[in-house]
């Protein structure tokens, strides 16, 4: 009986980082507008994110969001104000 091998191999590696729990923390703070900006602990670009949808779905003081930067989900954090 023949075992199918080509799963794990064309896994794209964030999804192992995903299943292991291993999510990066990224600090945002509160832009103009109700903006959120954070810098990608991979690229170490600022990502700015103003989409209202998005937003809404991050009003936790700790919630996921998928990085459009790197593509990978990071844990946002907010600064202390
Ligand atoms: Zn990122």
């Amino acid at each position: 009986m023949a075992v199918p091998t080509h799963t794990w191999s064309t896994t794209h590696t964030a999804a192992y980082n995903q299943a292991a729990g291993v999510v990066r923390r990224a600090a945002a703070t509160m832009r103009a507008h109700g903006a959120l900006r954070y810098q990608c602990p991979l690229t170490r670009s600022f990502v700015l994110i103003t989409d209202d949808a998005t937003l809404a779905g991050l009003a936790r003081p700790q919630s996921r969001v998928h990085c459009v930067d790197c593509g990978e989900t990071h844990l946002l954090t907010r600064d202390p104000a």
